[in-house]
């Protein structure tokens, strides 16, 4: 039989760390499951973070080793498991709880209150265990989006990346390209001016999208030259990308830049395939309130996953509190 606990957390990045340790704090029996053994989710890649309260310019590492550190003092307990679905429970036995339901078990009441026992237990099914729990909060996070296009996928890792602080040292006084506006974009492009000669950012619109102080850092660096209105048709190279094949939307013009790398950062796409059909999903992002409520009675959503205005770490972090809240009271009902 699988082994059960009251709550189990789905991811180890800033949500499911902070997640982790409210829980922990609120002595509940808790298991993290997380993908990689690294905890610290896509801040292990921002090199420098300038607005997480009272730690200004902190490196991203850092603070996520600090999250992990936390967590870990105050005895988390951790697993490396992929999580490929989440179960409810067998169809009998769905049958029987609605059976019961059709008896006036539940009619014209709140149903989050009136599960029955069997309905509560959730199987998280991972690629190498089985687990249970009475809740569950998903902190599953996001990675990169792909750009799509040609030339993409056959030069991935000879040139094209999607992680300047990963890769940027392998451009010492190289030329490169940063595709996008948002804010990772515009944090590769400060980051990789440091070493590169010069840095391209290439946007597809004539305004950035990402935060206006590192909008003032892009424009004030002299190395870095913003490519307005413009897109990546193709990523041309043979043995290793050699040049960007670009068009102009205003103007329709096509031209070639020559480069040594590209850094594509385009947004993210959130981690939900595991849960799509059993959690009302948006855009991909799982349906969550602030509290982290879903469309399941004990299931929760912390962090990038989950649909929100602000994905930052703070309102990562505060998902991830809210959550544990939240899973407690349930606990409570159940
Ligand atoms: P993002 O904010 O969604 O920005 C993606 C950028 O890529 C946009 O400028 C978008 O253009 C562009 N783009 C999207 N698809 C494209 C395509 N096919 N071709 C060309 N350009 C394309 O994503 P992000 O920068 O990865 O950030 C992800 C989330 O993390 C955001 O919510 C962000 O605020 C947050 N974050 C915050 C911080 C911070 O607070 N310091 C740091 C990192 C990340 P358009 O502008 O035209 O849509």
């Amino acid at each position: 039989m699988a082994k059960r606990y009251d709550l189990i957390i789905i991811g180890s990045g800033p949500a499911g760390l902070a997640a982790a340790i409210y829980a922990q704090r609120a002595r509940l029996n808790t298991l993290v499951l997380e993908k990689e053994m690294m905890s610290g989710g896509q801040v292990l890649n921002t090199y420098e973070v300038d607005n997480y309260p009272g730690l200004p310019g902190i490196n991203g590492f850092e603070l996520g080793t600090k999250f992990r550190q936390h967590a870990d003092g105050l005895e988390a307990v951790f697993a490396e498991d992929e999580v490929l679905r989440i179960e409810l429970l067998k169809t009998e036995e769905r049958l029987q709880a609605a059976e019961l339901r059709l008896f006036g078990l539940s009619s014209g009441q709140d149903e989050r209150h009136d599960l029955p026992e069997a309905l509560v237990w959730k199987q998280v099914v991972g690629k190498r265990d089985v687990y249970q729990a009475k809740a569950v909060i998903v902190a599953a996070g996001a990675t990169h989006r792909k750009l799509g296009v040609p030339g993409e996928e056959e030069l991935a890792g000879k040139g094209i990346s999607y992680c300047a602080t990963c890769d940027g040292a392998f451009f010492k006084r190289k030329v490169t390209a940063v595709i996008g506006g948002g804010d990772v974009a515009l944090e590769d492009a400060v980051f990789l001016s440091r070493m590169c000669e010069r840095v391209y950012l290439i946007h597809r619109r004539d305004q950035l999208r990402g935060a206006k102080s590192l909008q003032e850092k892009v424009f004030a660096t002299e190395n870095i030259t913003v490519i307005w209105d413009t897109v990546v048709e193709r990523i041309l190279g043979e043995e290793r990308v050699r040049a960007l094949s670009l068009r102009n939307k205003k103007t329709g013009e096509a031209f070639e830049l020559a480069l040594d790398g590209v850094f594509i950062a385009v947004g993210i796409t959130p981690n939900t395939r595991p849960y799509e059909g059993l959690l009302e999903l948006e855009n991909g992002y799982i349906r969550a309130d602030e509290e982290g409520n879903t469309s399941v009675p004990g299931i929760y959503a912390a962090g990038d996953a989950r649909t929100k205005r602000l994905r930052q770490i703070v309102t990562a972090v505060a998902d991830g509190a809210n959550a544990v809240t939240s899973a407690e009271r349930y606990l409570i009902e159940h």
